[in-house]
Formats: structure tokens, sequence, C-alpha cells
């Protein structure tokens, strides 16, 4: 039972795990979509209890991580501007630019950045700095795309037009059709991210099992959540099913939330964007709809999206795609360190290659 210490009912975790054992029949390759399933994954011990032929593979969901070579350049331009305080997520400050410089290292250097808790954070800064322009950095997902949406109708509402927002956000059903289409990433199965969740709801999802066939579970973030989830991706398999069920329905309806959804509809547009190491997918960001255009930073200072290179050696591209480990990445442990990191995915608290580095290190975790 020691084994089940950080688990809140290790009776239940025991049981759970047994089910899936006995379930296993064949290897199952599954990929965990979200970062924080990654990093609860390795904290709770989760991990190391796996069995022998359930192999894990960390997707695209730590939304610093996919953020690009080329948005991160955009950023760094934006906070080179005398008039432009940016103001950001603190994840977002040690990510390397294109040539290896960080938001952290440009403020030291004279520009002005500024670290936000929530999105509504930044109309407090604009409300203090009527000199500047201020322009938040909307990196994530579904799961923080509304709270940046609502933002923008309170600063329209405040009539705060020294405000602005560079709009990167990713939407996760396009990148895991794009990883499946690929036909790179070799999956059997998808832990499905529980925050997005809350808020898309299920159906988004349905391609994987129809066009796809495989089994998808969207889970919640405890590890008995977790366990469970499993246990349902293990038994589709074993009854050769193929499904999108919904293991976290105390918090993800079917339908998603609404309210959340049409803020979003009604702030954002679909369009391409470009993620780091998938490249440019279809239809799979949000930019400002015409209606907010004069929020869009885009838009304000003439900025055109851009591909730009990877940092050199980094191999972020491939670990995202599930196509390696982040301990087969040659700087791993090396050159690149949560200290000194070489790519976001060792920035991020989320990242799948900081969450090897630290938890895999510690004795009985990996
Ligand atoms: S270990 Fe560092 S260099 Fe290698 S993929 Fe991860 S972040 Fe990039």
């Amino acid at each position: 039972m020691e084994k089940f210490f950080s688990f809140k009912d290790p009776v239940l975790g025991r049981k759970l795990l047994q089910k899936l054992e006995q379930d296993l029949e064949a290897p199952l390759r599954f990929m965990e979509v979200c970062g924080t399933h990654t990093v609860a994954l390795f904290q709770s011990g989760l991990r190391s209890l796996l069995p022998e032929g359930l192999e894990h593979l960390s997707g695209p969901g730590c939304p610093v991580c996919v953020t690009s070579s080329g948005e991160m350049a955009l950023c760094l331009e934006l906070a080179q501007k005398d008039d432009v305080i940016v103001a950001t997520f603190g994840d977002m400050l040690r990510v390397p630019g294109p040539d290896g410089l960080n938001l952290k290292e440009a403020k030291a250097l004279g520009a002005r950045v500024e670290v936000c808790y929530a999105p509504f954070d930044a109309l407090a800064v604009a409300r203090r700095h009527p000199e500047a322009r201020v322009v938040f950095l909307g990196v994530g997902f579904e799961t923080t795309a509304p709270a940046v949406a609502a933002t923008i109708q309170q600063a329209e509402a405040l009539q705060l037009y020294n405000f602005s927002v560079l709009s990167f956000h990713k939407l996760v059903p396009p990148a895991l059709r794009h990883l499946l289409s690929t036909g790179k990433t070799a999956v059997d199965g998808f832990l499905l991210p529980g925050h997005v969740s809350t808020v898309i709801g299920v159906r988004p999802y349905a391609f994987l099992a129809d066009e796809f066939q495989l089994p998808a579970v969207i889970s919640g973030f405890d590890p008995l959540d977790m366990l469970m989830g499993l246990a349902m991706m293990v038994r589709q398999r074993r009854e050769h099913r193929a499904a999108v069920e919904n293991q976290y329905a105390r918090a993800v309806k079917k339908q998603g939330n609404r309210k959340a959804l049409n803020v979003m509809e009604e702030v954002f547009t679909v369009q391409d964007a470009e993620w780091r190491g998938l490249g440019r997918i279809p239809q799979s960001g949000f930019g400002l709809s015409d209606r907010y255009a004069v929020f869009d930073a885009l838009n304000i200072f003439g900025l055109q999206a851009r591909h730009m290179p990877e940092p050199k050696g980094c191999a972020c591209g491939q670990v995202l795609q599930g196509l390696i480990r982040p301990d087969a990445c040659p700087l791993f442990q090396k050159q690149c360190t949560p200290a000194h990191p070489v790519g976001p995915c060792m920035v991020s608290t989320e990242g799948s290659c900081a969450a090897y580095f630290q938890y895999q290190l510690c004795p009985g975790q990996s």
C-alpha cells in the first residue's frame, strides 16, 4: 500500500491498478495531451506504478512549449519598443527567442515587462500607464482563451484603447488530428485534457474514435482520476472498441461550457496557427475577430507571424509530437537544465522535459 501514499484513497488506487493490469492484454502506448497530466503522472508516483506494457508519451499540451520561435520573436520585438509594456504570464519570461534572448533578459536590458497572474491584471497595468501601450501575450489553449476574451470585452467597456492582445491561442483538437494525420506519432489511445474539455465538451474529439479508431478518455488530474481514465482506455482496447469516454464528468459536460464558448466565438476567429515543432496547422488557433480589431496587437503594430528556427540542437519539436522522450534529446541534463533551459519544454513547469528532469531523477519515480 505504501506506493499509493500520495493517493486520497489508496485502497481504490490499488483496485483500479489491479483492474488495469488484468485488462491489459497487449502493449498499449498512450499519449497524455496535457502538461498538467504530465506533471501529475510524475508527481503522484503514478508513472512508477504503471504496469509493463503501458507506455506513456507526452503530447503538445503545454501552452508555453507550443508557442513557436516566430511568435516568441514577435513578443520580444514588441518588448523592445519604448512605448510598449508587455504583460504576460510568468512562464513566458524564460522562453528563449530565436537568438537566445528571453523576456526576462530583455527586461534586465530595459524593456518594460509586467507579470500577470490573470489576463484581467493587464487591464490594471493599462490603467496605471495611460502613457504606454500595454500588450498582453495571449498564449494557451481553450482553457485560457475565454478569460482573455472576457478581458478584451472589459477593455472595450472601459474604453481602454491603450490595451491590446497578441493572440497566439491554440486549439487542441486540430493539433491531435494533425499528429495522427502525419502518421509519424504512434499512439494507441489518448488521455484527454480535463481543463480544455470543461470548455469545449466531448464532441470535438469524436474524430479520434470515428476516423482513427482510437480509444480516448477525458480525465481529471487527481492520480485516481488518471488511473481510472487509463483503466477505461485499456478496457476499450480489450473490448475492441474505440470511443471518447468522459471520466471527468463531474466537471466536463457533453456540450462544454456554453458561456465560455460564446465569449470566445464573439471575440475570436479561428485561423491557421504556427505550433512549435508541429508547424502550421490549419484552423488551429484564435486571432481576434474584426469586431475587436482595435485590440489586436498584430493589427495595431503591423506585425506578421513568421516561421523561425528552433534553438540549435533543441528537440522540443520531436518531444511535443511524441516522437522521442525528453531524455532522448542529446542536450537533456547536459547543456539543457531548468536553470539553463535551451528550449521551452525545459522552461515551463508543465513542460515534459522539466518534468522528466525534476521527477525522473528522484529515486522511485522513474
Ligand atoms: S531537453 Fe532541452 S533542448 Fe532538449 S528538447 Fe527538451 S527543452 Fe529542448
